[in-house]
């Protein structure tokens, strides 16, 4: 494999129903930002059926080139005619980095095609950089740059380890959704189109798609919320997130949780926040009765204000918090509603 070959930095396009997920404008952030270490460009490859339209709205958020791949077979998502089309983009247009999301497609796709195009991915990252790998070089070892440094927890969260993949190209890597952050929208932008066909046999191997379920969830996408209110085991029980929907009422807000409360079967793992629930960025991000365990960290450190309430004061959550209110829930978070609700009138 010559190493050289490999230019540039690209971003899978995630669409589900000819609809972008969000998840490929924040790929696309990091990538402007990754681009423009390695001096190089960013392009999105953008695969489905009737899809050309949406190239636009990728240039838009940051994609100098959008590869589309357009047939018929990658009207719904698969896994056999995407991973053909990706590892083939990839073959033909050799990127120096490849970023998928960890969403359910990314996480199906992302390792099939790492496979096929023989190099390594690095799953679930939570930061990415350019810099030298080994970070220092021991005696007699090759030190190489400009390589990808991929950021991640490792052993349950309790160690963070930094994987680069030096001597194969792509360097692969999924990030999961609210982790980046996309560029401001530049408007009446204009994508450079390369359409490309990989050719797609027909194969009896392909799973045939008679019908797509939706899901119905009757619980709103915390990641979309611009004020939460998350609450712990300190909660005490299901009945008693009531003070906290009170709360999140009175804030224009929506509820979350830690991950006990869900293993207690208290909430949805809909509304989980940490590393094996949803990474969230909200502007404000209450922390009520959660002890801020590494793993729930993990999932809202990045929120503009963090506001913890709990009457313990050693809690590890007053480390990350911007505010500190050391009380009992009980008393203070009702408290906090009623002077909420009488300053709005
Ligand atoms: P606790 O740790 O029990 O904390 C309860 C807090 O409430 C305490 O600090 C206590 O002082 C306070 N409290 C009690 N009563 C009151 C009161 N009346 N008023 C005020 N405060 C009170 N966790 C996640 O949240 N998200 C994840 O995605 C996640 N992923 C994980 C992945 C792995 C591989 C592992 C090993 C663990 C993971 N965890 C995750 C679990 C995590 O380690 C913690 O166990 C969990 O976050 C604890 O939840 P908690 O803070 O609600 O409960």
């Amino acid at each position: 494999m010559n190493l050289e070959e490999y230019k540039g930095v690209f971003v899978f396009a995630q669409q589900v129903d000819n609809k972008l997920s969000g998840i490929a404008f924040e790929l696309l952030g990091k990538a402007k930002d990754l681009a423009k270490d390695l001096n190089t460009d960013v392009a999105a490859v953008l695969l489905g059926s009737g899809v050309k339209d949406l190239a636009d709205e990728l240039a838009a958020y940051g994609a100098d080139r959008v590869i589309v791949v357009d047939d018929p077979e990658l009207k719904d998502y698969r896994t056999e005619p995407y991973t053909h089309a990706l590892s083939s983009v990839i073959n033909e247009f050799k990127p120096e980095i490849m970023l998928v999301g960890a969403t359910a497609i990314g996480r199906d796709l992302g390792p099939r095609v790492s496979a096929r195009v023989a190099t390594g991915l690095t799953a679930d990252c939570t930061q990415l950089d350019i810099g030298d790998f080994p970070l220092v070089a021991k005696e007699g070892q090759e030190q190489k740059h400009n390589q990808l440094l991929m950021t991640r927890p490792a052993f349950g969260g309790n160690t963070i380890a930094t994987i680069a993949c030096p001597n194969n190209r792509p360097q692969m890597a999924t990030v999961r959704p609210g982790v980046m952050q996309k560029i401001e929208r530049i408007e009446g932008a204009k994508a450079n189109v390369v359409e490309y066909n990989p050719g797609f046999t027909p194969n009896n191997k392909y799973v045939e798609i008679l019908d797509v379920v939706k899901a119905v969830t009757d619980t709103v996408d915390i990641m979309d919320a611009k004020i939460l209110v998350s609450g712990g085991r300190g909660l005490g029980g299901p009945e008693n997130f009531k003070i906290l929907e009170d709360l999140a009422e009175a804030l224009g807000g929506e509820v979350s949780c830690s991950r006990a409360v869900v293993d207690s079967g208290w909430k949805p793992k809909d509304l989980q926040v940490g590393q094996t629930g949803k990474t969230v960025r909200p502007q404000v991000y209450f922390a009520i009765g959660i002890s801020g365990a590494i793993q729930h960290v993990a999932g809202m450190e990045e929120s503009d204000l963090i506001i913890a309430i709990n009457k313990d004061e050693t809690a590890p959550i007053f480390d990350v918090a911007d505010y500190g209110l050391v009380g009992d829930l009980n008393k203070v978070v009702p408290k906090l509603t009623e002077m909420i609700k009488a300053n709005k009138k």
